[in-house]
């Protein structure tokens, strides 16, 4: 296994949708498990492919307290949503920046596990909220895209300090 790099906004990986998995290959259980020990080395609770630059529909989630509760899920759907959930939410490629979002409360799921089976499973509380930011990331979308313009615009000199860092690494290569 091994820790892999997390991008970081504005890297465009982050803003296309992701690939279905249709391998449930050695090369994807890699994939799984470094995603798993990426996700261990930060104090995030959720990790997908997007972002450590594999552009592939697979996220993990651990909210246990001593990171040893993993789970995976290929290809995930949301069918159904209920209520709403108000949570501070960051994000490891968005260093810096929290903001609440409204989300939903409750959601039910389909996707595939590791080997590939199908999986109804519903969700309520911080799992939910955590699987409905990950699954916007496959979709390509960040959380900063779903707050008010206010608070963007709040968040718009962090946000620009970020895309200036970006930009001058690129024309200095270190
Ligand atoms: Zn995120």
């Amino acid at each position: 296994m091994a820790k892999l790099e997390i991008v970081e906004y504005p890297d465009p990986i982050l803003r296309q949708r992701a690939k279905p998995v249709e391998d449930f290959n050695e090369s994807t259980q890699v994939l799984v498990a470094n995603l798993i020990e990426t996700l261990y080395s930060t104090s995030g609770i959720g990790l997908c492919a997007p972002q450590v630059g594999q552009s592939t529909q697979i996220l993990v989630m651990d909210l246990s307290d001593k990171q040893n509760d993993p789970e995976v899920f290929m290809n995930p759907v949301i069918l159904a949503k209920a209520g709403f959930a108000i949570v501070e939410e960051s994000c490891l490629s968005i260093p810096g920046v929290a903001a609440k979002v409204i989300r939903s409360g409750v959601i039910s799921i389909r996707a595939q596990n590791q080997e590939g089976q199908l999986f109804e499973k519903e969700f309520d509380g911080m799992k939910a909220v955590c699987l409905q930011h990950e699954i916007d990331h496959l979709e390509g979308k960040l959380f900063i895209d779903r707050l008010s313009r206010l608070r963007r615009f709040r968040l718009r000199q962090k946000l620009h300090r970020l895309e200036n860092n970006a930009a001058s690494s690129i024309l200095q290569p270190a």
